[in-house]
């Protein structure tokens, strides 16, 4: 706005939630009762919430108007409708399918396309083999639990923290093909394009890039899935960065990127800003036997397909957070809050991976040199964190990726990071300048931060429930 040096919040705020101021003393009961897990702290004992910015952040006016418009007949609802015409406007694809969050569209839509590719190219289940820019973990899962192995071929700077890259989400589109070759196209039953990528910190993937990827992928007729929770991140980072696409809109940027996939799976509780939804859609009647499909899962997993995990009310208000989510002004602040916590942080010597888009990762490993991967540099530093400011934030390290279930050993973990995830329109710059301030308090006393070991640890997604205690 006129090249003022602040870039204020675009928008006012109307609602109020309260929060409850604690103490020092207060916060190390409240750990020591959460086995130094902030996971597993109550959310009215936290000040700043970081944990997440999945169905977390607030929403506009006119989503909270839309719900009152809600159609709640069983099948064939006005609202149903109302969502099929925003994707079709927005993604250009013809089929649609509501779900009640990303993961209700995996459930329907993996064990599909595995069953297809068994069918129609006479594959061995035993040698399925999927693949990704990075899988994010429920689609990992969903993979994994239909006896489908998931790889992973990102650029090579991906997760080198001290290199700048503009579109450090792309594929490796060498290794792309190889692994196709490697595999034997027909044991790959999909290929999964996440926009943005969040494995690798929020990074963006280039229009180049995907359209280079669907290429290799039709070469040997592989399904595309776009994984599309941070659409519209990806859209501001391609048109901030992809220079033939900088006087395009976010709208003709997303239009554009979608040509360059089959079919869309989407976590709504991201960018399309809604507490609770997920979309499942397809391009085309080259599609419609596999949508048939997803339906007659969607029937026993979800719920009929025209409303699937989703209440009337929850459709009109989903279709209206898809367009408000790529408002220009509203990305360009968000992206601009992000990079905002990054730089501050850095200029008090908290190094992070390069600003992406919804939140900043602390390089923990680096900050806390004396505790050792195995006991938790991020998950130590998440406590202080709390301990000192009330601020919860999540570890994404060693703590989160667990053992090697036949050797019972620590995985290795590339880095040691904390995930400071910001939330939609919920916290402001004094926020940010709170949270850099208790960064700074947290690094006078690093060297005492201790390690952590555990008391309790399941053996399957145990940073979830695990207990720990200071060594
Ligand atoms: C959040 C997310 C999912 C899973 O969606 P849920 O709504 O949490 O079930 C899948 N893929 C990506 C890229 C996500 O960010």
């Amino acid at each position: 706005m006129d090249n003022f040096k602040h870039l204020p919040e675009p928008f006012r705020i109307r609602v109020i939630e309260p929060v409850k101021r604690t103490t020092i003393e207060y916060r190390e009961e409240a750990l020591k009762r959460a086995g130094m897990n902030p996971f597993l702290l109550d959310s009215e004992d936290v000040f700043i919430d970081l944990l997440t910015d999945s169905g977390t952040g607030a929403v506009t006016q006119d989503m909270q108007a839309a719900m009152l418009r809600g159609d709640e007949a069983y099948s064939g609802s006005r609202s149903y409708h109302a969502l099929c015409k925003a994707v079709k406007e927005i993604f250009g694809y013809e089929y649609t399918i509501p779900t009640h969050q990303g993961r209700g569209a995996e459930q329907v839509y993996i064990p599909v396309l595995i069953e297809k590719c068994l069918r129609e190219k006479g594959g061995d289940r035993s040698k399925m083999v999927a693949i990704s820019n990075y899988f994010f973990d429920t689609t990992q899962g969903h993979t994994q639990i239909n006896q489908c192995v998931a790889r992973n071929v990102y650029t090579p700077n991906a997760f080198n923290t001290k290199v700048y890259e503009d579109f450090k989400g792309n594929f490796d589109l060498e290794k792309l093909e190889q692994s196709i070759q490697e595999i034997g196209p027909q044991h790959v039953p999909y290929i999964v394009l996440t926009i943005t990528c969040n494995s690798a910190g929020g990074q963006p993937v280039s229009i180049a890039n995907m359209k280079a990827a669907y290429e290799i992928a039709k070469k040997y007729d592989i399904p595309v899935v776009m994984d599309s929770a941070r659409f519209a991140e990806n859209a501001y980072f391609i048109q901030q960065r992809e220079k033939e696409y900088a006087d395009w809109t976010i709208e003709q940027i997303t239009y554009e990127s979608y040509k360059y996939a089959d079919m869309l799976a989407m976590s709504a509780k991201k960018d399309a800003m809604v507490p609770m939804g997920g979309l499942l859609c397809f391009k085309d009647e080259k599609w419609l036997e596999e949508y048939n499909a997803c339906r007659t899962l969607c029937v026993v997993q979800e719920g009929f397909p025209t409303y699937g995990g989703l209440e009337g009310g929850a459709m009109e208000r989903l279709a209206v957070g898809l367009r408000d989510g790529m408002r220009q002004d509203w990305l360009e602040y968000r992206i601009a809050q992000v990079r905002y916590l990054v730089e501050g942080l850095e200029a008090i010597g908290i190094y992070c991976q390069q600003p992406g888009g919804h939140a900043a990762f602390v390089d923990a490993g680096r900050l806390l040199p004396h505790i050792p991967a195995e006991q938790f540099p991020a998950q130590a530093l998440s406590c202080e964190l709390y301990r000192v400011a009330g601020i919860r934030a999540v570890e994404i390290g060693s703590f989160l990726l667990g053992r090697d279930p036949k050797t019972g050993k620590q995985l290795p973990c590339p880095a040691e990071l904390l995930r400071l995830t910001i939330p939609r329109a919920t916290y402001t710059q004094t926020h940010m300048d709170f949270i850099i301030e208790a960064f700074g308090r947290v690094k006078e006393n690093v060297a005492k931060i201790r390690g952590l070991d555990f008391t309790y640890e399941p053996k399957v997604l145990r940073h979830f429930t695990a207990r720990l205690k200071e060594i």
